[in-house]
């Protein structure tokens, strides 16, 4: 794997990635035109908010498995276009939360007390003692809208200055924001009971000029403004009209409209606005934080492991991405033994958890499964991203069911995949992080690790079967590592299944023979 760095991150995560085996390109600062007409040499790409990944970027990008943003909004990437081309956009949220709440604060006291005022005043010479007196935040009541990462932490932080704090998230449970001591409130209460009203939502169509003439004509007289989220959740100019007629007595700023702003707009010759050129994210922890967040998703990327933190992708915690790990691995390879059994020839999916996986967010492992099927058909071009639409496309059925009890294992995924010509079923189950294996293969109990080069066959449960394909192998000196016999019933004779693992792929004319074998039915060669 091939990576573009275009713009400076971490020196840590550049070293990560070298050291998982990937080889990075740094080339910082460049523009548009020219990751353009460079971008088709690679796998992976990071930028931060520039350059712009546009659509005739991402067309160029041949290549382009992954795009990186080394922060949390994906503005400057045409997201809609990666998806459209199977790739995935990674992004770092959480990596600089803690920052960005502190600017917050950071902000909320400069206005508070009109820290940078006085700071120039003394410069200038002046003491000015008189001029600056400030408020107290002890006691007063700071109004968080959008209580996700940032505005929980702000709001924890608000707690410890002692003030009330109350919030507007319609997507957030009661649970979460008692657990801290905020009250969820509406947002027409809260625009009318905050002393201070701070932004922590992401833009989007419903959120942009959410903040408008119409909520700053319902606030408190004198109420405080912060906007450390996106420029235009809070319309500026009405904005600066609630800042002439007095209604609103101090802002803080750290994102804009447009960035960089007109430095002639007038938002800027108010002197209780204080402004900071969008730095939340700019401290050295938040930094290398989301440096090695995105190299960690492009190193799982490498290695075959499904992304942590896609935008076009739901995303993981922690918990459940180790849990979920060994499952999505094990759904994938399904997918790989029944393509191969069924010879591309699927049609209908059924899936089931069972057990403590039916708890889970299990919507990756469905797309694991496809990306698996899909796979056989068509290659590499397809991943987790692009395995939902290209299956929709192809008319693909996929059935989704979650039982609670799973008999004598923990967790059990059973798959079952109609083809054209016949049918599979399979089920598997993980012990621990790297372990997963398949425990049924049809009516056949088998326990095998997926792992490797198989030979999946049917044959007539008789003397001499075994020993001629073992006779088949030696001549043509291919290795025999293992070899499983499910055998269904008690009985000998019928037909038998047989899994043969073997150190080197056979060729064409080796499968071809041992196919024609007496006794044999069929027989797939499957890497695994
Ligand atoms: P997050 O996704 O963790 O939280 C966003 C929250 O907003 C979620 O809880 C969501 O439920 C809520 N929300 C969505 N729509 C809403 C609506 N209409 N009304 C109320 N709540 C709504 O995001 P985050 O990491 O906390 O980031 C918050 C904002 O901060 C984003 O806009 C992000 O781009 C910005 N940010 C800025 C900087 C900076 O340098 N200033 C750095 C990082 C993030």
């Amino acid at each position: 794997m091939k990576v573009l760095v275009a713009s400076s991150i971490a020196v840590e995560a550049i070293e990560k990635m070298k050291e998982a085996g990937i080889e990075v390109d740094v080339k910082t600062g460049i523009g548009e035109r020219e990751l353009e007409s460079i971008i088709a040499d690679y796998d992976a790409l990071i930028v931060r908010s520039s350059p712009r990944v546009s659509r005739r970027v991402i067309e160029k990008g041949k290549r382009l498995r992954i795009i990186g943003r080394a922060g949390v909004g994906v503005d400057n990437i045409d997201v809609e276009t990666a998806t459209q081309n199977g790739i995935i956009v990674v992004n770092a949220p959480g990596g600089n939360t803690v920052s960005t709440a502190e600017l917050t604060l950071g902000l909320l006291l400069s206005v508070a007390r009109k820290i940078p005022q006085a700071d120039r005043s003394v410069k200038e010479g002046k003491w000015e003692r008189k001029k600056f007196v400030g408020i107290e935040l002890r006691g007063k009541t700071i109004g968080v809208i959008g209580l996700g990462r940032i505005g929980y932490e702000v709001a924890k932080r608000a707690k410890a200055f002692e003030m009330n704090v109350i919030a507007y998230d319609p997507y957030i449970s009661e649970e979460k924001a008692k657990e801290i001591g905020v009250r969820l409130v509406s947002f027409d209460e809260l625009i009318r009971n905050s002393d201070i009203i701070t932004v922590h939502v992401p833009k989007t169509r419903e959120t942009e000029n959410l903040i408008d003439e119409e909520e700053f004509e319902m606030m408190r007289q004198g109420v405080i403004i912060l906007n450390c989220a996106r420029g235009g959740i809070i319309n500026e100019e009405a904005l600066i009209n609630a800042l002439k007629n007095g209604k609103v007595s101090a802002v803080g700023l750290d994102v804009y409209a447009v960035e960089p702003p007109d430095p002639d707009s007038e938002l800027f010759k108010f002197e209780n606005v204080v402004t900071t050129p969008h730095i939340g994210a700019s401290t050295r922890e938040a930094q290398t934080n989301v440096g090695l967040l995105i190299a960690e998703d492009i190193i799982n990327l490498h290695l075959g492991y499904p992304v942590r933190n896609a935008v076009n992708l739901p995303s993981l915690v922690p918990e459940e991405y180790e849990f979920l790990m060994p499952y999505l691995t094990l759904a994938e390879k399904m997918g790989k033994i029944a393509a191969a059994r069924l010879e591309g020839g699927f049609r209908r999916i059924k899936i089931t958890y069972r057990g403590k996986l039916a708890r889970r967010d299990t919507s990756y492992l469905s797309r694991a499964l496809l990306k698996g099927l899909l796979e056989y058909i068509l290659g590499q071009n397809i991943n987790l991203v692009s395995a939902i639409p290209i299956a929709s496309q192809r008319g693909l059925e996929v059935e989704e069911s979650k039982i609670e009890r799973a008999d004598s294992y923990e967790s059990l995924l059973e798959v079952s995949v109609e083809g054209r010509d016949g049918s599979i079923y399979m089920a598997g189950t993980s012990f621990g992080k790297d372990d997963y294996r398949i425990i049924r293969i049809d009516k056949y109990k088998v326990d095998f690790v997926p792992e490797g080069h198989y030979i999946i066959s049917l044959h007539e449960d008789k003397p001499g079967v075994i020993g001629r394909v073992g006779t088949l192998f030696g001549r043509n000196n291919i290795n025999i590592a293992g070899m499983i016999v499910g055998r269904y019933g008690n009985k000998p004779g019928g037909i038998q299944l047989m899994l043969l693992l073997v150190d080197d792929p056979p060729t064409e004319e080796v499968l071809e023979e041992m196919q024609k074998l007496d006794g044999i039915i069929d027989a797939v060669y499957i890497q695994l």
